[in-house]
């Protein structure tokens, strides 16, 4: 059960096949990195095989105008974040700062640590940061008219869909995502269409919005968020090149887990939770004065997105957690580029239209707000 008020999963295949059919209108698509490590097993594949080339054939097949990845908008999440980050660090902001991809886990606190909101990032989620960022820069750069623009995401997720239809979330100028499919309903979307998933060949995602480093598609897997922010945060906080990006410390599946990095003269401290009472702990802790992390990373879900409500179904075994994690870091470690701020065209997003990371523009389009909510 997706640990959520999204108790009920609203199906949306019916309204993504209408606006396929649409001719009126341009309709892209966005898969979360959690995705391709997982979808194969709808279709009989081990739990750990990677299928993202069949998975953007596959969503090509279906008729998406322009197959996109959430991996982009992740190095763009990093790019924001790394930066309040450091911000924060640099100009005695308020710390720990937490990060806040995770829907789920924004709607947690809001109702159950109201005092606490200034402690989450203001970025907004990579899913609501490719919504806006597609009706905006994408549109505009193709010259479509964003009103007949659908924006469909593909995430491992049944909170995604809540967090789409958020108000701050859906305000016109900062419109972002239509409708959410679950890694299931694109499964089971595939088996409607009669597309044979094992037997497609593989390609690769459109450009402009398709560019992915390894850092981004850690976001799938607990304690890679906070990772992909520190290999970047180091190299903007130290000038030099990080030679190892990989904090073996905060990976692994333990409930709540701890890493200190040696950045410059500072010893970064990084607490990192998934499952929401783990989570409580870290929290109870900041409220109490006594946390000593700078940065927290919490994800509601075993395991991270991997383990997600919207995922093909795990039954709490770890063992398949576990497998798709290893297939997000072996996704990691192909990739030539492993940190945000490597990302081409993430960077020609900024050149070219947000100006600098954490700047005006960028924080009018890729940044939130929250709100004390009801204690339920
Ligand atoms: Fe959704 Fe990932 Fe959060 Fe689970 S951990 S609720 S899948 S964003």
């Amino acid at each position: 059960v997706c640990p959520t008020a999204a108790l009920t999963e609203v199906n949306h295949t019916g309204k993504v096949w209408a606006a396929l059919n649409d001719p009126d209108k341009y309709v892209v698509v966005q898969t979360a990195p959690a995705v391709r490590v997982a979808v194969g097993e709808l279709f009989g594949m081990e739990p750990g095989s990677i299928a993202t080339g069949k998975m953007v054939t596959a969503l090509r097949r279906m008729g998406f105008n322009a197959v996109f990845d959430t991996d982009f908008a992740a190095d763009l999440t990093i790019l924001e974040e790394a930066s309040e980050l450091v911000h924060r660090i640099q100009h005695h902001g308020r710390l720990p700062m937490l990060t806040s991809c995770c829907p789920a886990w924004v709607k947690f606190f809001e109702h159950q640590f109201p005092d606490l909101l200034d402690i989450p990032s203001s970025c907004k989620s990579p899913q609501i940061m490719f919504g806006t960022i597609a009706k905006t820069y994408y549109a505009e750069k193709l010259g479509i008219d964003p009103a007949k623009m659908v924006v469909v995401s593909v995430m491992p997720c049944v909170a995604k869909k809540a967090e789409a239809a958020r108000p701050e979330l859906t305000k016109e100028e900062h419109s972002n995502v239509d409708l959410v499919l679950t890694t299931r309903e694109f499964g089971l979307m595939l088996k409607e269409a009669g597309i044979d998933f094992m037997n497609l060949p593989e390609s690769d995602f459109d450009k402009m919005m398709g560019e992915s480093t390894g850092a981004s598609i850690i976001f799938g897997t607990t304690g890679g968020v906070i990772e992909a922010a520190v290999r970047t945060a180091y190299e903007w906080i130290t000038g030099e090149e990080l030679e190892n990006v990989e904090f073996t410390a905060m990976r692994g599946v333990q409930g709540i887990r701890e890493a200190t990095v040696k950045v410059g003269d500072l010893e970064l401290k990084i607490g990192i939770a998934h499952e929401l009472g783990n989570a409580r702990k870290l929290l109870e802790d900041i409220r109490a004065g006594k946390s000593q992390f700078h940065a927290i990373e919490i994800m509601a879900c075993p395991g991270g997105c991997i383990g997600g409500g919207g995922q093909p179904y795990h039954h709490g075994d770890i063992e398949i957690i576990k497998k798709r994690q290893e297939a997000i870091y072996a996704e990691d470690r192909n990739k030539v580029k492993r940190k945000s701020h490597q990302n081409e065209e993430v960077l020609r997003l900024y050149k070219e239209y947000l100006g600098e990371p954490y700047g005006e523009k960028a924080h009018d389009l890729l940044h939130t707000y929250y709100e004390a909510k009801e204690k339920i």
